[in-house]
């Protein structure tokens, strides 16, 4: 009986999942995957042109990653490549186009974690750094410490040598309007329904989270977990999510598995939910697929936490729950074929 009602869970849990992910392969070879964000993310919500625009960014930061662990480069080079060129686009929550504080200003959040040795390096609630993903791997590679934060992580920048930006070059439009909703939402001044909305407002209101996230095994069977984002609408000032928290938002273990999150950080954080994946990994000998998904549908459901993953093993093997209506998300493989998905089916 308890060996069928398990039976029925991994069932009832594969066809939540969607589509499936990559194919097992028996030696290292190199991946990249990545994620742009899990939410409300609905066709309704969505214009062919909008969708279309995903697609070309998502697939132009596969490539970036694809292009650098092809040429034999690293993981970790991977993960910063790729990520870089989500924080680069206004489509997503990271970088430009990061969602606004209840303040008006962008606060940036980012973690990076080597799986070959366990480093690890992050950065939160900075202002002025063009990629917050390649100062948390400064962070890692040039300070003894693992997480440095506001103007303390800006002047670290300072000292390597990064340019600093004014917050403005940020900002977006779409974001503003999403804050400017969201406030009136709280205030219970706003407008009832969507119908006076743009497609793009909508879509914006729908992709209520948005980080980014990459995690990759290169050809020398290493793997390595990214994350940027701008952390939540309306968010306070100085209030940090799950991203720049390893365990929470990134993990990378080349003994378990690279994971990076987005979704609801709170919950996040309160599952650590990056962690558990390996964890369950470790511990309890679950491969990939059976961890992400007991955690993502399981245990971070249980809290009420929103959200999903991105996760990779040693093998190659990549698996992507999430329990919103869509996740952004894509995978490349060694001979560069491409899928990307953004609804559950
Ligand atoms: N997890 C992020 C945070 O809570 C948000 C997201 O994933 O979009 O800051």
């Amino acid at each position: 009986m308890k060996r069928l009602s398990s039976l029925l869970l991994v069932l009832v849990l594969t066809v939540l999942q969607g589509p499936a992910p990559a194919v097992a392969q028996e030696a290292p070879r190199y991946v990249l995957a990545i994620h742009g964000g899990a939410g409300t993310i609905t066709r309704d919500a969505m214009t062919p042109e909008l969708e279309e625009a995903y697609h070309d960014a998502l697939r132009e930061a596969l490539e970036a990653g694809h292009r650098i662990l092809s040429a034999g480069g690293s993981s970790l080079d991977a993960v910063v490549a790729t990520i870089q060129v989500m924080e680069a686009s206004p489509l997503f929550n990271a970088g430009v186009g990061a969602v606004f504080t209840s303040e008006g200003t962008v606060e940036h959040d980012a973690s990076i974690m080597d799986g070959r040795t366990r480093d690890a390096g992050a950065v939160s609630g900075l202002k002025h750094i063009e990629s917050p993903i390649a100062l948390a791997r400064s962070v890692m590679e040039q300070s003894p410490h693992v997480m440095l934060s506001g103007a303390g992580a800006e002047r670290f920048a300072e000292e390597q040598g990064f340019q600093k930006v004014p917050n403005e070059h940020f900002h977006t439009d779409r974001r503003r309007r999403q804050l400017e909703r969201a406030q009136e939402a709280e205030r219970g001044t706003g407008p009832t329904g969507d119908a006076a909305l743009t497609p793009d407002d909508r879509e914006a209101d729908a992709h209520r989270f948005g980080t980014v996230g990459a995690v990759a095994l290169d050809r020398d069977g290493n793997l390595a977990a990214g994350t940027s984002t701008g952390g939540m609408t309306n968010k306070r000032f100085g209030r940090v999510g799950d991203s720049p928290i390893i365990g929470a938002g990134t993990y990378a273990d080349n003994e378990t598995a690279a994971i990076s999150s987005t979704g609801h950080g709170e919950f996040f954080i309160r599952g650590v939910v990056a962690y558990d994946i390996a964890a369950m990994m470790r511990y309890a000998g679950l491969d990939l697929t059976a961890a992400a998904n007991a955690v993502v549908m399981g245990r971070l459901g249980d809290l009420g936490g929103t959200g999903g993953v991105i996760a990779l093993d040693r093998h190659g093997n990549v698996a992507a729950p999430f329990n919103t209506p869509g996740m952004y998300r894509g995978w490349i493989d060694a001979e560069g074929n491409v899928e990307i998905f953004i609804y559950r089916h």
